[in-house]
């Protein structure tokens, strides 16, 4: 690994962090092959092994270079990966650079009002016109959509085969017309999140991702990145981090109540601790092929210990926690997720999400239950029928 070594101090050398704006480093680190060591040479990687990235990743965050995933974490996490894996040559020079440099901002449009667990059923249709694709549809959830210059679409372009067989996979540019984003508060009073109106978008077949018929086997590639998709939170970082915080703030530490609440503190801090070295395992497993279902374990952790540990931090802050300082103004974030500048109260409020986004935790369950311990599967009546003879809402 020397030479991995020489290349990231070759890359801080040229491009110093701290007098680099962080487009220009993060091109540069793309073309240094330093984006995602494991892609194909030219695609922002090296060929190497994954788990080397780690100790890139390592190496630069040290040195206080920038990442792309606060900015652009979907693009970063899922659209590059399911680009490398599906996209032609051309879709891969043009896409994977710019995204990884956060010149480009990538939003996921797989979710419908009638269809969100079940993102099989989804009703967005696709119909061939010529050598393109006319979409019509609705899309919601849409996280950073506003800020989105590509989308990755899940459409249907075949009713008339089971739910699973007649999806297809495309890139959406959010600028063509037809595409109508909306923003969509929540209960921190922020829109992170949009409604996306599709009314009949032409999308040239050339930005297909994979076969007609294939987007579910497309989208399964996107759904295990997203899985895995969380930032390498250090130890004591995160929600953990702003409950140790409030800790410190306390005036009171040694009544009763607040030596229950050291309990809970100490308790929050192992089962923070346990959730990151789950991620790290998770992470190696990751290396050693594509991910599976340990992705799922990491995930369902996250959002159980995120919500206990938000609870304990406003309970923390005391009678001031029934205050809300961030006030329910609607903005919107160019990031979504955690925000480590958040107080308690946002942070709390933000947690509850954690259990829906990216799969809920029941559906966490149900891949644990069946793919880890081989228990019988859910009841999935409409699996063989056509889409087109299921009931819909
Ligand atoms: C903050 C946030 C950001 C999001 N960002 C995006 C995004 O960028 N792009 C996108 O496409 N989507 C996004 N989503 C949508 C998210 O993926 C869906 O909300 C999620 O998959 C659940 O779908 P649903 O809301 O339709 O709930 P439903 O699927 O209707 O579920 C309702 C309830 O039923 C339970 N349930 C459903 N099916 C089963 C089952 N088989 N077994 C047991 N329980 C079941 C669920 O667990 C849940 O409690 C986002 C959601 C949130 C909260």
């Amino acid at each position: 690994m020397a030479d991995l070594d020489e290349l990231v101090g070759e890359l801080l050398r040229n491009h110093p962090p701290g007098s680099t704006d962080p487009t220009t480093f993060l091109g540069a680190q793309f073309d240094a092959g330093l984006a995602y060591v494991h892609f194909p040479i030219g695609y922002g990687g090296l060929g190497l092994d994954p788990g080397a990235q780690t100790q890139v990743d390592a190496h630069l965050r040290a040195e206080g270079a920038p990442s792309p995933f606060r900015s652009n974490p979907i693009g970063f996490g899922m659209g590059a990966p399911t680009v490398v894996t599906y996209g032609s040559e051309d879709q891969k020079r043009r896409y994977l650079r710019p995204l990884f440099a956060c010149e480009h901002i990538w939003c996921q449009l797989f979710s419908e009002p009638g269809a969100g667990s079940d993102i099989a059923s989804l009703a967005t249709r696709a119909i061939r016109d010529g050598d393109d694709w006319v979409v019509t549809g609705q899309k919601v959830w849409t996280s950073l959509a506003h800020q989105a210059r590509y989308g990755m679409l899940l459409a249907r372009t075949d009713p008339n085969v089971p739910k699973h067989a007649g999806l297809t996979y495309f890139v959406l540019d959010m600028h063509a017309p037809g595409v109508e984003v909306r923003p969509l508060r929540q209960i921190t009073g922020e829109a992170e999140f949009n409604e996306v109106f599709l009314d009949g978008v032409r999308i040239p077949d050339a930005e297909r991702l994979g076969g007609v018929g294939d987007g579910w086997k497309v989208a399964m590639t996107t759904l295990m990145f997203e899985r895995f998709n969380s930032d390498n939170v250090p130890k004591g970082g995160g929600l953990i981090g702003t409950a140790l915080a409030e800790w410190a703030r306390r005036g009171d530490t040694s009544s009763p109540h607040a030596r229950a609440l050291e309990d809970r503190l100490v308790d929050g801090w192992v089962r923070a601790e346990v959730h990151r070295l789950t991620t790290l395992r998770a992470a190696h497993q990751r290396a050693q092929g594509t991910p599976g279902p340990e992705g799922s374990i990491g995930k369902l952790s996250m959002a159980t210990v995120n919500q206990a540990i938000g609870a304990l931090a406003v309970d923390l802050v005391g009678a001031g926690g029934m205050r809300y300082p961030s006030g329910y103004e609607e903005s919107r974030p160019d990031t979504m997720g955690f925000d480590p500048d958040a107080d308690a109260m946002k942070a709390f409020l933000r947690a509850q999400a954690n259990s829906i986004e990216g799969g809920t935790s029941d559906i966490m369950r149900n891949i644990l239950a069946e793919r880890v311990l081989g228990l019988p599967g859910d009841v999935r009546v409409d699996k063989d029928k056509p889409w087109t003879e299921v009931p819909r809402s």
